[in-house]
């Protein structure tokens, strides 16, 4: 029977395993370590509300409610340093040790990903936790050209974010169009356009060589010889999962895979006995994707949170098969893609148009609907989520949606 469970993280998917676990009916110990001092806060609006309207912390705090239940303990600012197998155990930086838990669930996200130069300057930011945005807000008060490197989601959404706090903003990414692999060259093009009418300026298709600066980053040198000037620096290229402390720690032993996330099946077992992982640091088989993608999506981990409880409560669940879910906010563009778009797929736009700020596009391969972006369309696209899972013939999809 499953008693004492540990959770490493005390993140969205950690917090929502511990109340999917009581939901389930788990009664014992929950111990969740976490190495942020903070109490479970919420990241998306991190990058935008906390930036432009100046949110009070306290407004990203999830839900209380488990932190008050009596059979969890809460043990923060604090990294796990070490997975025991055999016994199930866990090591603390502190030295301390949880011993005898019957199951441990690995929810540590992922960390930004960071440029090899530049180390030591000041002004240069990545953003993921509520420290980095502490530090990023500060400095944004006495910044008046920022230079943001990486045109995904983060490098967008704080470009938008800092043009409506009144700073010119250049973006840098070595890809033709920004957030291209989230929704294709047109749809990133369409964003690029409301960004240039905001006054947001773009060198696209070129990367970055290197910061100039002695001990403040001044300016930022393009792989084509342009020098940017900058008064700030943010870095947003992409996420790494967070499973450094694991790579030294009888992973062998433990037969954990770790390969771009750790490896779990569709429910999120790691083939390790009581060994669980979800969220942003973990890959799961997909039962109808061969390339088993990991997700760093907020619904993401709050779906598999159920997954991951139900399955170690009932000792088994059904395979997790998603169609992912992910939105981005800037400046008024509310946008939300289901599925996945890829180069080359087919697209056809409805319920409004490109010039608009309210369509839908569908996307398809091999006469399937693979993928669907809405535009200020929640209702729709939610439509859409379904009908993928379903797999829908594109042509069908254009007649009934759009
Ligand atoms: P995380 O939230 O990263 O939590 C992992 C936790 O584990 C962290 O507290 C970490 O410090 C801790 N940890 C790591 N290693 C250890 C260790 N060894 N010991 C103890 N603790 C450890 N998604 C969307 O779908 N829409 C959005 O608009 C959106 N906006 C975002 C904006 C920002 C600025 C960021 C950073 C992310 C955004 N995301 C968004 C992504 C979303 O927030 C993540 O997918 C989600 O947070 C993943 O949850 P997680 O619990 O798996 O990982
Ligand atoms: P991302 O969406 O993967 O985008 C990173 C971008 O930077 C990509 O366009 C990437 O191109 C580019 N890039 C890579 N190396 C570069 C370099 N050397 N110079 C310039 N550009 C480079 O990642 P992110 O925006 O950094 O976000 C980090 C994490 O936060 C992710 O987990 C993301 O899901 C999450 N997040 C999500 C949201 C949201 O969902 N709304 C918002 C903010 C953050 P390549 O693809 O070619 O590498």
């Amino acid at each position: 029977m499953v008693d004492r469970i540990g959770v490493v993280g005390a993140s969205l998917a950690g917090l929502r395993t511990v109340q999917a676990l009581r939901r389930e009916g788990h009664a014992g110990r929950i111990i969740v370590v976490g190495d942020e001092p903070e109490p479970p806060y919420d990241r998306p609006p991190l990058s935008k509300q906390f930036l432009v309207e100046d949110w009070e912390e306290e407004r990203l705090r999830f839900a209380h409610a488990a932190e008050a239940d009596p059979a969890t303990e809460w043990r923060l600012g604090q990294p796990v340093t070490s997975l025991e197998t055999g016994p199930l155990g866990l090591e603390l930086e502190d030295g301390s040790r949880l011993r005898d838990l019957d199951a441990v669930v690995i929810a540590t996200g992922a960390r930004a990903r960071r440029l090899p130069f530049g180390r030591g300057l000041e002004g240069i930011h990545t953003l993921r936790s509520l420290a980095d945005a502490r530090a990023l807000r500060v400095d944004l008060a006495s910044s008046r050209r920022v230079v943001v490197v990486g045109a995904g989601f983060i490098g967008m959404e704080i470009a938008a974010s800092c043009r409506q706090k009144g700073l010119e903003v250049t973006v840098v990414d070595p890809l033709p169009a920004p957030l291209v692999r989230g929704l294709g060259p047109i749809l990133g093009e369409r964003v690029a356009k409301r960004h240039r009418e905001a006054g947001v300026a773009f060198h696209l298709g070129v990367g970055v060589e290197d910061f100039e600066g002695d001990a403040r980053v001044v300016g930022v040198r393009l792989a084509d010889g342009t020098n940017l000037p900058a008064d700030l620096v943010v870095v947003g290229i992409g996420a790494v999962p967070a499973t450094d402390w694991l790579a030294t720690n009888g992973i062998e032993g433990a037969r954990i895979e770790i390969d771009n996330g750790i490896r779990c099946d569709a429910t999120g077992f790691t083939g390790c006995a009581g060994i669980f992982a979800l969220g942003d640091c973990a890959r799961w088989d997909h039962p109808r994707d061969p390339a088993n993608p990991r997700f760093e999506h907020w619904t993401n981990a709050v779906e598999q949170a159920d997954v991951v409880a139900q399955r170690i409560v009932k000792g088994e669940a059904p395979d997790f098969a998603p169609v992912p879910y992910v939105w981005t906010d800037q400046f008024e563009l509310r946008i939300a893609i289901v599925g996945e778009v890829r180069e080359g797929d087919e697209m056809r736009v409805g319920l409004g148009s490109l010039e608009d700020d309210r369509f839908l596009a569908l996307f398809g391969r091999e006469g399937r609907l693979t993928g669907a972006v809405g535009f200020k369309r929640p209702r729709q696209l939610n439509a859409c989520r379904k009908r993928i899972a379903e797999g829908m013939g594109f042509g069908e999809a254009v007649e009934a949606l759009l």
